[in-house]
């Protein structure tokens, strides 16, 4: 056995789950929860989004899924004028008449999304009235759900994790004699989502469902015999809403990277009673490739140091791949939201000298990173351009979420992700720019 396959607990270098936490407080840079329709809408394919929201609403969302533009839109904004701001119009009644125009020409809407938005929650439009309303007219044919996408104290990720939650109290009780069942919880892409199956089938694992489901009418149901896997670490209150109804989250760690997946794996195959033998040859070729193709993105990360500003939600179980497979120095991790309680195994297993940060004060999270001079920093696309600008490497965050990351297949895909930046600073960096500092050491638990 190669130590590429040992399965063992993860062991932590010192670790942050009990290290002071830096909380912020101040002026925020980060998209809105409207942006999660772009993968959202791709997921769940027989829903629509339609935002209630203003032209600034409708430029985001159109821009950001601009991909969509050849397609039949599976997302589209009604705007409040001016008029129905100021209370000139019944804005329900508006909204009705575009929901009937909008069922009338799409037959194949099974799932209507009323997303709400910074406008919308202004004037106190009570959408979840509206959804409840147009529900009943619709129904059974058409579903009608609302969620919240405002920016308003919010961070990206959360539109996800708003539109996820309002699904679970449509799925149906399971009763308590059900079937074991293992949930997966989190929009991955639908290759993703079927190596998991696959792996899970080879372990007999019998039945594994998902949340979201591709269909609304294969949504599952839930309840005290349901075991559920968080694929991303920012859905708080779904994963709150599942345990309301009965549902065991399995704790470990985010499927991020051989080590990430493994653990992943392992918690359902402990919950399912897997033998160990068997979840051990089940993973063995996938944590091997994966083992193998990050040794060939490596040389690129070890030693660089890194800097994640507040965004996306996925920081702490990034920096721990980064640094424990790749060899990477996460200076500081600042992540909009801590969840101690999903985080609890990440944690322990950052290297101890990282400084953890919650919450945005941007400037002087900018002063920090200027100080600190990293070899790459992962911030929203309203910073990168700016800290460019000042020579510094970086990586966009949403990025991070586009693009398929879990999962053994992937680790050196995501890898590359850091790697491809700093790759493009050093190449011209041969041309133009003044060597860069010598790489650093992982710092010791202090
Ligand atoms: S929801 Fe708010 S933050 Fe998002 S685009 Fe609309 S106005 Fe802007």
């Amino acid at each position: 056995m190669s130590e590429a396959f040992v399965l063992d607990a993860p062991s932590s270098v010192g670790g942050c789950s009990t290290a002071p936490v830096l909380r912020e407080r101040g002026q925020r840079e980060v998209f809105c929860g409207l942006t999660g329709i772009v993968w959202l809408h791709r997921k769940m394919q027989d829903a629509f989004f339609l935002v209630v929201g203003s032209r600034t609403c409708a430029h985001l969302i159109q821009s950001a899924a601009g991909v969509m533009i050849f397609a039949e839109p599976r997302f589209a904004t009604a705007i409040m004028e001016e008029k129905d701001l100021a209370g000139l119009t019944d804005t329900n009644d508006e909204l009705d008449r575009v929901v009937d125009r909008l069922l009338a020409r799409r037959p194949d809407i099974r799932l209507l999304f009323l997303v709400g938005s910074c406008p919308s929650e202004v004037i106190k439009l009570d959408l979840s009235r509206a959804a409840g309303r147009l529900s009943a007219k619709h129904s059974p044919k058409v579903r009608v759900l609302n969620y919240s996408g405002s920016g308003i104290e919010t961070t990206f990720t959360q539109g996800e994790d708003a539109c996820l939650a309002a699904l679970v109290p449509q799925m149906t009780e399971a009763p308590a004699n059900a079937e074991p069942s293992l949930l997966i919880v989190g929009a991955l892409p639908d290759v993703v989502e079927d190596q998991f199956r696959r792996l899970f089938a080879a372990m007999d694992i019998a039945r594994v469902e998902a949340l979201p489901a591709r269909r609304i009418a294969d949504l599952p149901s839930v309840g005290p015999n349901t075991r559920f896997l968080l694929a991303q670490p920012f859905l708080g209150d779904t994963g709150r809403a599942l345990e309301d109804r009965g549902a065991v989250r399995l704790d470990a760690l985010f499927p991020f990277g051989a080590e990430g997946t493994t653990d992943w794996l392992h918690a359902a195959a402990q919950a399912f009673g897997v033998d160990e033998l068997k979840f051990r040859a089940v993973v063995a070729p996938g944590r091997e490739r994966a083992a193998r193709a990050l040794e060939k993105v490596r040389p690129a990360l070890e030693g660089r140091s890194i800097f994640f500003f507040p965004d996306s939600q996925l920081e702490v179980p990034l920096a721990r791949f980064l640094s424990r497979e790749l060899g990477m120095v996460p200076l500081e991790v600042g992540t909009p939201y801590l969840h101690r309680t999903h985080l609890a195994k990440e944690l322990p297993l950052l290297p101890g000298a990282t400084r953890l940060s919650e919450g945005q004060d941007v400037d002087r999270q900018l002063d920090r990173c200027r100080a600190a001079r990293p070899d790459l920093s992962v911030c929203g696309l309203g910073l990168a351009n700016p800290l460019e600008m000042e020579g510094l490497t970086t990586k966009w965050s949403i990025e991070l979420v586009f693009s398929p990351a879990h999962g053994f297949d992937q680790a050196a895909d995501l890898a590359e992700l850091f790697a491809r930046p700093l790759n493009r600073r050093d190449r011209l960096s041969d041309a133009i720019v003044p060597a860069r500092p010598a790489r650093r050491e992982v710092a010791p638990c202090s």
